[in-house]
């Protein structure tokens, strides 16, 4: 391999763009990034303006050549990750008709309610690997069939983001199949447009971009486009695929049985299989990274925000002395919660403060403490915090376990990392060791990681493991094992039977809230 070449990769994200410059070794050469609001207008609303996407992606890639001095000879590629689920409706030049709706959007929530019940909605879900859920394309397009119906009726093709930003570049509308995965309307095992998921859409495939895969390499860039990026108009770029599954691999958990955690505001769980898996109970996504690895995996919304509430809440006093010792709030709240031993003298908390993802896939659930007594003191409701969301997430790796058998091994990123107790409570509620990789912008690394790929510079993953370090690793304590398996079943089974509850206390408090 040519050790002087350089190679970008762009991760277009829900609140901001990036684009890294990497050498060869996985060192980060220059990166930059330019945020963009999400708009809002309504409560349920969330989408943005794609031109200012656009430009967002246009200046990350001009800004890195500027100041990395890369020489455009120099790069050898550039290769593309994306926010899944965004939906734009497009005229036959390409022109935005509606804004770019993003996965957050949720207008579409009693049209996925119609498909879950009505319209075979689970057998749709086993063929195409994303759950029937407001932030699928799927359901935005039956919404807008309904509630939008002049752009659904005018529009010559319905993209995403990614699709959008490909087409200013070069003029052709493609998907690769990641993307297209998490649309809800591609057949996995065919990896073809699937017949009755577009009917549901009311569309036929001609509304679609055409399916390539995610090694798909398109070059000759117009030159004065060129010019303006400061790229090569042969430089290659590859479509690449969506964030998720390329954070997989830009995290090191590429291999069979090798779990990727992410917990951040929200959270994630994620695993690689060599086929296709969907869930006979639902869920599970199943998302394309290539045609040979499928990533499996849940979204959980309820991650780090839960620990933000209780700062912001509960934890006054603390923010005010962390202010003054000059140490972060979230420090201090952990020092507490540690008074406390593993199980936090039985007191368990359900994390559902924002309604819940995987596993349950129920936007009325709610959060609660479970099991309080006299003797339980603010420390021991911040250490079940803590705990609650850990539990919740063990929920989705057990049913990942049920498809792939028990894991190997856990990678485990995002701002709950920082936290040396939070990283162990992970070890000892899974029974699993857990590291913690030295991961820097994993989806653009997952991107150039792939884009060696696709121009057969190599012939597998193996080369990320020299290219991601790591930080930290924790072991499960097997006393703190034997007390968590105990509180798990109890957490299980209350979070289970609350299902009508946990409706009549959503309806009570929408009620409120209208009023
Ligand atoms: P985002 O999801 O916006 O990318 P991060 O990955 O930075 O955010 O995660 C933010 C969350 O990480 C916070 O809500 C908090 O729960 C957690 N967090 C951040 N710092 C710490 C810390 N020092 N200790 C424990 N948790 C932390």
């Amino acid at each position: 391999m040519d050790s002087k070449k350089y190679l970008m990769g762009v991760d277009i994200g829900t609140t901001s763009t990036k684009a890294v410059i990497f050498d060869r070794k996985g060192a980060v050469i220059s990166q930059h990034t330019v945020g963009y609001p999400l708009l809002s207008p309504t409560p349920s609303t969330a989408e943005q303006e794609p031109e200012e996407i656009l430009r967002a992606v246009f200046t990350c890639i001009k800004q890195n050549m500027a100041e990395s001095l890369v020489s455009p000879d120099d790069l050898e590629l550039i290769s593309f990750s994306s926010a899944m689920h965004s939906v734009i409706a497009v005229d036959a030049k390409g022109n935005a008709l509606t804004k770019s709706i993003t996965w957050a959007d949720n207008r579409s929530a009693s049209y996925a309610e119609k498909i879950k019940e009505e319209l075979n909605g689970h057998e749709v879900y086993l063929k195409t690997g994303t759950p029937i859920h407001p932030m699928s394309p799927l359901s935005k397009l039956l919404w807008m069939k309904h509630e939008l119906n002049e752009a659904y009726t005018l529009a010559h093709k319905f993209i995403g983001i990614k699709e959008y930003v490909f087409y200013k570049l070069f003029g052709v509308f493609l998907i690769d199949y990641s993307i297209a995965s998490s649309t809800g309307m591609m057949n996995l095992e065919k990896l073809e447009w699937d017949q009755e998921a577009l009917s549901i859409a009311g569309i036929t495939s001609e509304k679609l971009s055409t399916l390539v895969p995610t090694t798909h390499v398109v070059k000759g860039l117009a030159p004065e486009l060129a010019d303006k990026l400061g790229l090569r108009t042969e430089t290659p770029f590859i479509i690449g695929a969506s964030d998720g599954v390329l954070s997989n691999l830009g995290v090191n958990a590429i291999e069979p049985g090798v779990v990727a955690v992410t917990i951040g505001t929200s959270g994630a769980i994620r695993t690689v299989s060599d086929r296709p898996i969907t869930d006979q109970k639902g869920r599970t996504f199943c998302y394309a990274l290539t045609d040979k690895h499928w990533v499996i995996g849940g979204p959980v919304n309820n991650g780090g925000m839960t620990f933000r509430w209780v700062r912001d809440q509960f934890g006054a006093a603390e923010a005010e002395t962390a202010k003054r010792l000059g140490v972060d709030p979230y420090e201090m709240l952990t020092e507490i919660a540690k008074k406390v031993s593993p199980g936090a003298d039985g007191l368990l908390f359900h994390p559902y403060m924002a309604g819940e993802r995987a596993p349950l896939w129920n936007a009325n659930a709610r959060g609660s403490f479970f099991g309080l007594a006299l003797y339980h003191k603010k420390e021991h409701m911040i250490r079940a915090v803590l705990e609650g969301v850990i539990f919740n997430l063990y929920s989705v790796l057990l049913a990942l376990q049920e498809l792939i058998g028990i894991p190997k091994g856990v990678q485990a990123t995002g701002g709950f990392a920082r936290s040396a107790l939070w990283r162990q409570m992970m070890a000892d509620i899974f029974n699993q060791d857990v590291t913690i990789p030295e991961s820097f912008e994993s989806s653009c690394l997952g991107a150039v990681i792939l884009g060696l790929y696709a121009l057969e510079e190599i012939d597998d993953f193996s080369i990320v493991s020299e290219m991601v370090g790591s930080t930290h690793q924790h072991k499960p304590n097997p006393e703190n094992v034997d007390t968590y398996q105990e509180l798990m079943s109890i957490f299980l089974s209350v979070s289970r039977s609350l299902e009508d509850e946990y409706k009549q206390i959503a309806d009570f408090q929408r009620k409120r809230l209208e009023m």
